[in-house]
């Protein structure tokens, strides 16, 4: 409905009255309008009234919000800013940390290169001495513990298995091993040895040749050399001499280069000296021995159609005191690969039996001899009485035993420069002869514990008592007793030069590492202790004409 019909509807209510009731009507009807606009106008004031209130609480509680959000800030700004700065801190005290820690790396660099530096001093010091003294160099191997140590122990309660298979030797620093060991019933033990080097079960074969290699270059100034296994069986003085199978497997052992032992390796070093040598002053000829049960065996002999056949031989003391090897047969090798088959060829002849210990074992001392001669020119030789002497007892001792074949071999060979023949018909040459001896000596065992018995019991016992007969040896040598028992054995007898004092020896001791085989261990150890204490004076040099450091 509109305004219009509104009033239309009003003024016809109002049909009919009179006109002063309309006008009542009428200003009755304005008045409500009054009324209602004033309520309308009180409520509206009264509705800006509280809007204003909530406007200056709203905005006094902005003003609040703001100012705490301000707080706020500078608080987290200050954090921050702490934060930072502690962290540019942390920074500089970590960058001064890593100068430190650089210049301690540096240090500690220095220090372990100064102290290697004199720990070679030292040793090369202790080397002088040692040969000053005409000592024994003893060194010392533990080989790793292997399978063949836990097997064949059906008889023993797994408990004591255990404990046999425990270790109780250690290398615990190069020169020095510990062996430790507490047995229920047995008093503990807990000694240290101490010798010129030893090697740790992981050392490698390298290694060992590295300490080895300074005594070649002794042997081409002049100096006998013989370098000797010692141990009990399956400590390994064969993985040590010749490497791993070298016996069984010829192939594999020149296949792997980095397992030969120290023969093979001294053969090569040997020829990498002689090659740095005038071509033709120098040659090598090789002889193969075989101690077996006291007899002298020539493992590379032949019998009339060629064939090698172990031949038995004699040692004897000649006139001037030392001993030699009647009809031994040297031949005459041009380098290591000859070298190794004619070794190799010898070692076939070898007389092995299995023990329980190791059935692969070798119960014979065997003896690689290389005796390298030297051609030397009058002129270059001494001439010190002394000197004189030594050259003439050389000369005697290489035309008495110098081989024909070897000296045909000469002087058909085209390689050299002039045959000993040759030379003497124009300037009387002379022969110095030094002397390689490498042996591997049988297992140092006791008999009770390899269980053998018949003919491998007399074996046992043999080597027993050889090795017996080199301990008494040293014994007389290191009291300086004016008899030395060389000739209670075939052995010591065969050795009687390098052990007596003609040549720089080298005992390398091989110890197995577990309980079970404690007893031998010690025994070694002992062995090497009392070798080591024997002082035989100052090593005699043959006089050679081309001089290179001594090691
Ligand atoms: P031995 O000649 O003293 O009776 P071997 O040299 O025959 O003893 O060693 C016995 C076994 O132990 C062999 O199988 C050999 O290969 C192994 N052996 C010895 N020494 C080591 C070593 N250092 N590392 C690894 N194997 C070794
Ligand atoms: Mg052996």
């Amino acid at each position: 409905m509109t305004g219009v019909d509104w009033l239309l509807g009003k003024y016809q209510g109002l049909a009919g009255r009179s006109t002063n009731e309309v006008l009542q009507l009428y200003s009755a009807h304005g008045q409500q309008q009054k009324l209602q606009r004033g309520s309308v106008v009180t409520h509206l004031h009264e509705a800006i009234k509280r809007l204003k209130q909530d406007m200056k609480s709203l905005r006094s509680f902005a003003l609040e919000l703001s100012k705490d959000f301000q707080r706020q800030c500078k608080a987290y700004l200050y954090q921050a800013l702490t934060a930072v700065q502690e962290i540019q801190l942390q920074n500089e005290a970590m960058q001064m940390f890593q100068i430190k820690a650089f210049d301690l790396e540096q240090s500690l660099q220095e220090v372990t290169e100064r102290y290697e530096k004199e720990k070679q001093k030292r040793r090369v010091l202790h080397n002088s001495l040692v040969e000053l003294r005409g000592n024994i160099r003893v060194h010392c191997r533990i080989r790793p513990s292997l399978p063949f140590d836990n097997a064949d122990e059906h008889s023993i309660s797994q408990d004591r298995q255990r404990n046999f298979s425990e270790k109780v030797a250690y290398a615990i620093d190069d020169e020095t091993v510990l062996v430790k060991c507490s047995r229920p019933g047995h008093a503990s033990i807990n000694k240290t040895f101490q010798f010129e080097r030893v090697y740790s079960a992981f050392e490698s074969q390298d290694t060992v040749f590295a300490d080895v290699a300074p005594l070649l270059t002794s042997l081409l100034d002049g100096y006998n050399v013989c370098i000797m296994a010692y141990g009990q069986t399956g400590s390994g003085k064969t993985y040590t001499m010749l490497g791993p199978q070298l016996e069984e497997n010829f192939a594999f052992a020149l296949e792997d280069e980095s397992e030969l032992g120290i023969i093979p390796r001294a053969t090569q070093e040997v020829f990498r000296l002689i090659s740095e040598k005038p071509p033709g002053s120098y040659w090598v000829e090789v002889s193969v021995v075989e101690v077996y049960n006291n007899e002298i065996f020539d493992l590379l002999a032949k019998d009339s159609c060629g064939k090698v056949f172990g031949v038995k031989r004699d040692v004897v003391t000649t006139r001037e005191g030392k001993s030699n090897v009647p009809l031994l047969t040297y031949e005459t090798v041009e380098n290591a690969s000859e070298f190794l088959h004619l070794v190799i060829r010898g070692l076939q002849l070898r007389v092995r039996h299995p023990t329980l210990v190791h059935a692969h074992s070798s119960r014979s001392h065997l003896v690689v001899t290389l005796t390298i001669t030297t051609i030397v020119s009058g002129d270059s030789l001494g001439t010190s009485w002394e000197d004189e002497q030594i050259n003439q007892r050389l000369n005697k001792e290489f035309s008495c035993t110098y081989p024909q074949k070897a000296r045909e071999n000469r002087s058909t060979s085209s390689s050299r420069a002039s045959s000993p023949a040759q030379l003497e018909a124009t300037e009387k040459p002379k022969q110095v002869k030094t002397r390689l001896q490498l042996v591997d000596l049988a297992g140092s065992e006791c008999v009770g514990m390899s269980g053998v018995t018949g003919a491998a019991l007399r074996e046992t016992s043999f080597i027993n008592r050889s090795l017996s007969a080199l301990a008494d040896v040293l014994g007389a040598i290191a009291e300086q007793r004016s008899h030395v028992p060389y000739r209670n054995s075939k052995l010591t007898h065969l050795l009687q030069d390098s052990v007596g004092g003609d040549a720089k020896l080298l005992l390398m001791l091989c110890i197995s590492p577990d309980q079970k085989y404690l007893t031998e261990s010690l025994q070694s150890l002992g062995f090497g202790t009392r070798a080591r204490q024997v002082q035989r004076g100052q090593i005699k040099k043959k006089n050679l004409p081309v001089q290179s450091k001594a090691k």
